[in-house]
């Protein structure tokens, strides 16, 4: 097994292989071979799923200066070393179902990652900076149950997120909500019903502050007084200082409003400027919906 191991490594070695499969290899730690002399300089995807590995190797982007994709899928790892930082191609990251406690920030430094998987680990929390970089876009955390919250910079990423810990129910309502300690809010039923590319769909991180506003107002009554959640503070502030209401139905508005222009010469108050002003009135609405119903004479 082992020097079938050898001759798999030292032949992708020789003709430069791009890829190199080690799955299902029962590897306690990274294969030596690997990581002898100069290394594998040429090596773009190394695939290691369901091993036993529980570190990576402190040299790893020394030997492997070009991975740009690893995939460390089932394996037990605990601990990734701060050195994983020096990957600088590295564009996807797969360290589902291990047993990670925490990941280090450098993680989220990696300047070319693009599409990181955490989920089933033991994760508590997450780097505060984690999704600050651009070019990270896909993060997933499912299953990881005792992780609360999730750092601000990814309300704007795509969030592979079933509940940060409650076991994935099948039901589609599940699917679209997330949950925070003991609260479960449910995303609004607006996000299933995105027909064609011209409807404009609310940003999800604003549809989350008002399903949470509206929950906190319907069952604490005054916000100034509510127990913090695990929200980020960031969005706890803005929890408490919508930007406004909509003029048309009085729903509080937090990153997102829809304006909508009268020129006053065509309102009742255009008598005051004898029809010569070119000032507008403008009404804030909270969708297209109300933009398109809200007149300024009803
Ligand atoms: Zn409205």
């Amino acid at each position: 097994m082992a020097s079938e191991l050898c001759k798999t490594i030292s032949e992708a070695k020789l003709e430069r292989h791009k890829n190199l499969f080690l799955n299902y290899r029962n590897l306690h730690h990274f294969p030596l071979e690997l990581l002898k002399d100069e290394g594998l300089q040429y090596l773009e995807r190394l695939y290691m799923k369901r091993n036993s590995l529980t570190t990576l190797p402190e040299n790893l982007a020394q030997k492997l200066p070009n991975l740009v994709e690893l995939y460390l899928h089932s394996n037990n790892i605990i601990i990734v070393p701060e050195a994983i930082g020096s990957l600088v191609k590295l564009q996807f990251l797969d360290l589902s179902d291990n047993a990670l406690e925490i990941v280090c920030p450098e993680i989220g430094r990696l300047r070319s990652l693009r599409h990181l998987r955490l989920a089933n680990n033991q994760l508590k929390y997450l780097p505060a900076d984690l999704g600050r970089s651009r070019e990270l876009q896909y993060v997933y955390v499912d299953n990881n149950a005792h992780l609360k919250g999730l750092p601000s910079y990814l309300y704007n990423k795509v969030i592979g997120c079933n509940g940060c810990g409650s076991p994935i129910q099948k039901t589609e309502v599940q699917l679209l909500s997330f949950s925070s300690g003991q609260l479960t809010v449910f995303l609004p039923a607006e996000v299933k019903l995105i027909g064609t590319e011209l409807d404009r769909v609310l940003p999800l991180q604003e549809m989350a502050m008002r399903t949470l506003y509206n929950i906190y107002c319907q069952s604490l009554k005054d916000l100034k007084f509510m127990t913090p959640i695990s929200l980020p503070r960031s969005l706890l502030d803005l929890l408490h200082c919508p930007l406004g209401h909509c003029h048309r139905c009085s729903q509080p508005m937090f990153t997102i409003v829809y304006p909508k222009l009268f020129p006053l010469r065509e309102t009742p108050m255009a008598g005051l400027h004898q029809g010569r002003t070119r000032v507008s009135f403008v009404a804030y609405c909270c969708s297209t919906q109300c933009l398109q119903t809200f007149d300024l004479l009803s």
